[in-house]
């Protein structure tokens, strides 16, 4: 502790981390982040911050703006996990923030499927827990909460009393807070496949080698609005479906339904999907760009194209690039609807604005003289908050247009 600063009162004290002059507005507008090049550090000792250990961060002129846990070898230099000096950081909040983060989905959801905590959104940054029944999977992107991961477990224990709790700790995102990569079970074991109930279907999907924990409930909710508007669709496909969220629940509404995807393990599960639902998905393996080529080449027709990508732009600077892929695919999706079809498009990319998105689909329009009108749109599903003063927590975008002849 530096003692020439006032220090707070806790039943105990933690290290000071110091801002600079000003560097108090993002926080002070509710931002949970502080960037290391904000901490004044002729007056924080930062050989004392402890790796991933918590901090009391204060102004310039010291005043108090909450407890957070930090990694100085981080960008993200530290992160508040809570604004009030007698919410002390520690085991008792995890288990507050997890009751309220519940109360939340149960008041959404009739089902215990759903993802219970998106971190910064939830006040739990750095943690992600879906909810599939009585397994959870967690995702940890901060050494903060790597350090909390006993009283996380502990928390999730006491809230919802699952009988799994696997860690899926194996994003890319653990680089750069030097965190190892794994997958392993803290309570019970590390189920092959996760069930998904979502609108009266069933699902499976494979969990240490799945996409992200398995399921993408981000979609859910478009999935419902989306499907629901473009009822007694004759012909389907579903580009990117990976084990056929949105596929199989077009079928179950009627539609004769193509899957495409680069993963056979991922169109075997979609195909399995279909059958335990009672009916049929077709699939296409291969990069959706070559298969949309070849389905246009062949003449084929679709009533509906749904085009649900991994995210194309992962870093800012992957920008352009990425902006011409989403415009590519859209184009290539366009080109396979009939005189006047419906186009689902959507992007999980944070750094693709809207607005960008649709452009791209505009443009691609242009290209192959198309009129499109834009239907309906669509974000995160209720258990994806965003947080208004952190857009990074706002990522997704789908956009449900017809399209017709110019
Ligand atoms: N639409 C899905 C989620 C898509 S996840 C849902 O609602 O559940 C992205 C999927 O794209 C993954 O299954 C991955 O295997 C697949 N994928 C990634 N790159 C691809 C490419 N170039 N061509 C085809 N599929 C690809």
């Amino acid at each position: 502790m530096n003692d020439s600063l006032p220090s707070v009162v806790t039943s105990q004290t933690y290290p000071v981390l110091r801002l600079k002059p000003h560097e108090d507005r993002r926080v002070g507008a509710g931002h949970l982040w502080i960037f290391s090049n904000e901490i004044d550090t002729k007056q924080t000792r930062m050989a004392d911050l402890p790796p991933g250990g918590f901090v009391s961060v204060q102004s310039d002129r010291g005043k108090f703006l909450g407890f957070a846990y930090c990694n100085p070898h981080s960008l993200i230099a530290a992160r508040i996990i809570s604004r009030h000096a007698a919410f002390a950081p520690g085991p008792s909040l995890i288990v507050h923030r997890l009751r309220v983060a519940l109360a939340l989905r149960e008041r959404f959801y009739a089902a215990p499927y759903y993802r219970l905590v998106h971190g910064e959104s939830d006040e739990l940054p750095g943690l992600v827990v879906d909810r599939f029944g009585d397994t959870l999977v967690v995702q940890i992107g901060a050494l903060g909460m790597e350090v909390q991961k006993e009283a996380i477990v502990a928390g999730l224990e006491k809230v919802i009393k699952p009988k799994n709790i696997v860690f899926k700790n194996d994003s890319g995102a653990r680089d750069l807070e030097g965190l190892p990569k794994y997958v392993e079970a803290a309570i019970g074991d590390v189920p092959e496949e996760l069930e998904i109930i979502e609108d009266g279907a069933t699902f499976r999907a494979p969990l240490a080698t799945g996409q992200k924990t398995g399921w993408f409930y981000d979609q859910a909710a478009n999935r419902r609005s989306f499907l629901g508007l473009a009822k007694g669709a004759g012909r389907v496909l579903d580009v990117f479906s990976y084990v056929g969220g949105w596929g199989v629940q077009a079928a179950r509404a009627g539609a004769e339904v193509v899957c495409v995807d680069s993963s056979a393990p991922a169109l075997e599960a979609a195909t399995r999907n279909g059958e335990r639902n009672g009916v049929t998905v077709q699939t296409r393996k291969g990069d959706a760009f070559d298969v949309l080529e070849q389905l246009h080449a062949e003449r084929e027709k679709f009533d509906v194209v749904i085009v649900d990508p991994p995210a194309f732009i992962k870093r800012r600077k992957d920008a352009p690039k990425g902006e011409a892929a989403y415009k590519r695919i859209n184009q290539l999706a366009m080109q396979l609807l009939p005189r006047d079809g419906l186009l689902v498009s959507c992007s999980c990319s944070y750094h693709l604005e809207p607005s960008a998105l649709i452009d791209g689909i505009q443009k691609a329009g242009r290209h192959l003289g198309r009129f499109v009108q834009v239907i309906a749109n669509g974000g995160q599903s209720p258990d994806h908050p965003t947080h208004p003063a952190i857009p990074e927590t706002r990522y997704l975008k789908a956009f449900l247009c017809r399209v017709t002849h110019d």
